[in-house]
């Protein structure tokens, strides 16, 4: 076989369709987000980042930095390897604690990162519980249905936050089968929020476990970030829940908040979790100094609300099309493959604006779309500029706009 070939057209027939993604070649400055130094063919030129999600800029906050440097010196750069062999960094256990603490639970346990978390603590989950079933919101992110897939297990996908659905489909499932629902709480491509509180009545109703991956809202929502399930009072009622530190956080890993047991288990039986190097201490120390932070201050979650607020209120003033949901992200709908790569390539080529297009599989075809996040720290000249840029782009290209 010609491998370099099969190659090659695989790409082909991406670029065929539009697909082909091209990362923006970007330095991000501490101290200067969303502002970012894009290196390309002319040159380098300073781009407004508006697709981050680092979403409160807490990767640049100075407690983040300064705990990352002060634990850089104080421990040295990596792990030493995986927990099994090289034991716990103290960091780990103090983050873990940490963790635990911001959701209510008895134990939390770290992995490498968000999308590792729910592909080894679900697939864990799911593979040993004799039988299990689960029941997986249709919205799903990738790790979550690479988890469910390795795990063997038996999957039943039911409608998109529909309470109903799930329902119907718990009942025809014995009542002594392991039953595991696993949903999301933000979702990140539409922005909408799951009704957790319906969700979990449903579940406890057939006796199922639940699992709700909180990963765009940790850090966001509810008084210390503690995700949607403390902003509605309902973390008590989840089994597991998952976040990321990547995102709000700032820093990179992921982890499951649970009763001892489960956490326990998880730690044992998970090989994803087993058989691969800790994060760096320095990491975990970032991720702590971000969460704490994040308990204490309402700051730049307020900041951020208003900046969210104040572009859609642009958005609508100009009749761009964007979709409206209760969270912080706005996706600006665009509907073609090939128009959302063009878009955004003139965002970023003719006004220095960098939102990535969003097309399948991330998105169901015909609704790929910019997703724009706004942070804290875009100012009203940035919200202007994006806006002004989409309306100029909006009319060259002869795009629909919706009554304001
Ligand atoms: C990004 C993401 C993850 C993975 O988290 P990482 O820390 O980036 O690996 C998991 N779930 C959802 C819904 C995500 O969007």
């Amino acid at each position: 076989m010609d491998y370099e070939a099969f190659f090659l057209s695989g790409l082909q027939s991406l670029r065929a369709e539009g697909r082909y993604r091209v990362f923006a070649d970007l330095e991000r400055h501490a101290g200067a987000f969303p502002k970012a130094s894009r290196h390309s063919p002319n040159g380098i030129h300073d781009v407004t980042v508006w697709c981050s999600n680092d979403y409160l800029g807490m990767g640049q906050h100075p407690a983040v930095l300064a705990a990352m440097h002060e634990a850089i010196d104080s421990y040295g750069a990596g792990a030493g390897g995986t927990r099994n062999i090289s034991g716990n960094c103290h960091t780990h256990v103090l983050l873990e604690r940490e963790l635990a603490d911001l959701h209510g639970k008895e134990a939390a346990l770290l992995f490498t990162s968000g999308f590792v978390s729910n592909w080894a603590g679900l697939g864990t989950l799911a593979a040993r519980l004799p039988n299990c079933v689960v029941f997986s919101d249709a919205g799903n992110h990738a790790s979550m249905i690479d988890g469910i897939r390795q795990s063997r297990c038996i999957k039943r996908v039911f409608a998109h936050n529909n309470p109903r659905d799930l329902d119907r489909q718990l009942s025809e499932v014995a009542p002594d089968v392991p039953k595991l629902v696993a949903f999301e709480s933000v979702y990140s491509m539409d922005g909408d929020i799951a009704p957790i509180d319906e969700i979990c009545a449903v579940a406890e109703a057939h006796g199922a476990m639940t699992y709700l991956d909180e990963v765009h809202a940790v850090g966001l929502y509810g008084r210390r970030g503690g995700g949607v399930s403390e902003a509605t009072g309902q973390a008590h009622r989840l089994t597991v829940i998952e976040g990321t530190l990547g995102k709000a956080y700032g820093v990179v890993g992921g982890y499951i908040a649970a009763s001892r047991a489960l956490c326990d288990y998880v730690r044992s039986f998970a090989s994803g979790f087993i058989f691969t190097t800790a994060l760096p201490p320095a990491v975990a120390a970032g991720a702590m100094a971000s969460i704490r932070h994040l308990k204490e201050s309402e700051v730049e979650r307020l900041r951020q609300r208003d900046r969210v607020a104040r572009v859609r209120q642009r958005l609508d003033a100009a009749g761009l099309p964007h979709l409206d949901n209760p969270s912080h992200i706005i996706p600006v709908m665009v509907g073609d493959a090939t128009l959302c790569k063009q878009i955004s390539d003139r965002l970023l080529d003719d006004f220095d604006i960098y939102v990535q297009p969003i097309n399948y599989p991330t998105v169901p075809r015909g609704t790929e779309r910019l997703r724009i996040t706004p942070s804290p720290f875009h100012s009203n000249e940035d919200i202007e500029h994006l806006v002004s840029a989409l309306s100029e782009i909006w009319a060259d290209i002869g795009l629909e706009r919706v009554a304001a």
